[in-house]
């Protein structure tokens, strides 16, 4: 059954109506990456939206000359730049070693008191299950935040950590399986702005093309799916209801 289906059986609002988001990311810049634009469209329309990153980004450096100590730290600086830009309500750090060997039962573990806290009506964050992704921690933190969903709500699963709390969506960026395109034309040059503030991670002189690759990608989006007679872009997302997170094969072409 398609999704589209479900939220309306189930009276869910749409992605861009949910009055609360949990975003959260593998490493320090990758809910922009992935949803950057919606993000900044669902804080302008009064959204609350907590960011979460799991690991202290110090991988993120092809620089043999690179301090990893001081990269993490000047990367919890451009996540405090952005989230000002982005209109972020509070940003929290696991603290998580980046390409570390911490287990996904360990970051579930870590969410689950979270979610029953805030008690978000959407939670986000990137698809493990998207082929090829070859990077343990999006594998591990997509998993994990996916199970963290579906414990938050029983209520013998870590018994005495918040009151048990059934997250009504979870959207994934970064998804081979999309079933929702935001038009989010009026917010796409802040999400490379955005971006581009992870200076660390995207002042290089690879960022002319890559900025163009993810233009050049939005703008098709938009074409598929709004037409051609005007120029826009879109960000695509898996949306499911926590109810299809477990048991459910026909998920994937939900
Ligand atoms: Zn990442």
């Amino acid at each position: 059954m398609k999704f589209e289906v479900i939220r309306q059986m189930l009276n869910l609002p749409a992605l861009l109506d949910v009055p609360s988001v949990l975003a959260v990311e593998p490493h320090p810049d990758d809910n922009e990456v992935g949803a950057g634009a919606t993000i900044k469209l669902l804080t302008e329309r009064g959204a609350r939206v907590w960011y979460v990153t799991v690991t202290d980004g110090r991988a993120g450096s092809e620089d043999k000359a690179v301090n990893p100590e001081e990269l993490v730290a000047v990367r919890a600086e451009e996540r405090a730049k952005v989230n000002q830009l982005l209109g972020i309500s509070e940003s929290y750090q696991l603290g998580f070693e980046d390409a570390g060997a911490w287990t996904e039962r360990e970051l579930t573990q870590a969410l689950v008191p979270l979610i029953r806290r805030w008690r978000p009506a959407a939670v986000m964050t990137v698809d493990a299950w998207t082929p090829y992704e070859s990077h343990p921690d999006h594998i591990k933190t997509g998993r994990a935040v996916s199970a963290a969903v579906i414990f938050a709500k029983n209520a013998v699963i870590q018994r005495g950590q918040g009151d048990p709390y059934e997250v009504p969506q979870i959207v994934y960026y970064g998804s081979a399986y999309p079933n929702t395109f935001v038009d989010v034309s009026a917010t796409w040059e802040t999400k490379l702005q955005a971006m581009r503030a992870h200076v660390s991670q995207f002042d290089t002189p690879n960022w002319a093309l890559l900025s163009q690759f993810l233009t050049e990608e939005a703008t098709r989006l938009y074409r598929e799916h709004y037409g051609s007679a005007k120029r826009g872009q879109v960000e695509a997302f898996k949306v499911l209801s926590s109810m299809q997170l477990h048991f459910f094969p026909e998920a994937m072409r939900s």
